[in-house]
């Protein structure tokens, strides 16, 4: 059985860290994943000592921060930014105790040219400078591959050949179900059950409309079992490979950003239950 699991980009535009954390414990979430940006913001108004501490009262614990993008073919001044961004999700990391940093490879405004071979090479070298940093901090990078052929790389397959040749326990994946959906439509949903255990580290939930490919996109998701994506099939296969993680609800809906952020958790967690 896997745990509840909520990830801000859900409420990013209708809601803060302040108050996912009172809501996610309010309605039963076992795990959040926090954004970089807003806990940016929350650090305006509150300390690391008062994200301590609402972890050391709540059942609510800290899972995967969100997200550290574009990590693929950066010019000298992209990877100083991200190496700083990347550096104070470390450092926050190791203070609350949070495992995780999702890693995302990077996106053009056309289908991706780039060659596997190129893809393949770029990303185990930055993945590797990665676990450098992070390492010292007990942080792992989960990478996610996005689905859409914008990303360089966008299939599980391709990502689980990415982390298995920087093999370190510190590197694995994340999948997540309209990334599998926007691929292929799932049409190769069983690959994800060759997931060795200890390279699964993160599992995203959602549904999304029944759109073509070139069309979907990330603001089309939806709560889980309400849309095209056979939530069921994706989950099942993510249990197979012994993940017991959390399932967590990440949308990027504008709809559900325009409603209030009590009435999107709350739902969430009903909608997302069935498939733990
Ligand atoms: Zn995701």
């Amino acid at each position: 059985m896997l745990k509840l699991g909520y990830n801000e980009a859900t409420c990013k535009e209708n809601s803060s860290v302040e108050k996912d954390l009172e809501l996610c414990e309010k309605y039963g979430y076992d795990y959040i994943e926090l954004r970089l940006d807003m806990l940016k913001e929350y650090f305006k108004t509150h300390t690391i000592v008062d994200l301590k501490a609402f972890f050391a009262r709540s059942h609510l614990k800290p899972f995967a921060f969100n997200s550290i993008e574009n990590i693929n073919f950066c010019t000298p001044q992209e990877w100083k930014d991200l190496v700083e961004l990347f550096t104070f999700g470390c450092e926050v990391a190791r203070q609350i105790g949070n495992p995780y940093i999702i890693v995302v490879p990077t996106v053009t405004s056309e289908i991706c040219t780039r060659n596997e071979q190129e893809v393949f090479e770029d990303s185990v070298k930055v993945l590797n400078e990665l676990a450098d940093i992070a390492e010292p901090y007990g942080v792992k990078l989960s990478f996610e591959p996005i689905g859409d052929r914008k990303w360089c790389c966008n299939s599980v397959r391709q990502a689980l050949e990415i982390v298995q040749a920087v093999n370190r326990d510190s590197v694995g994946l994340t999948v997540d179900c309209i990334n599998v959906y926007l691929h292929d439509k799932c049409a190769d949903v069983d690959f994800i059950r060759k997931i060795p255990k200890d390279k699964l580290f993160v599992f995203h939930i959602n549904d999304c409309e029944d759109l073509p490919l070139g069309i979907l996109d990330h603001c089309h998701r939806l709560m889980p079992g309400l849309g095209a994506i056979p939530v069921k099939e994706v989950a099942d296969a993510v249990k197979a490979t012994g993940y017991d993680g959390p399932a967590c609800l990440e949308l990027f809906r504008p709809e559900y950003w325009a409603m209030d952020a009590e009435d999107v958790i709350r739902m969430g967690a009903e909608t997302t239950r069935p498939f733990l």
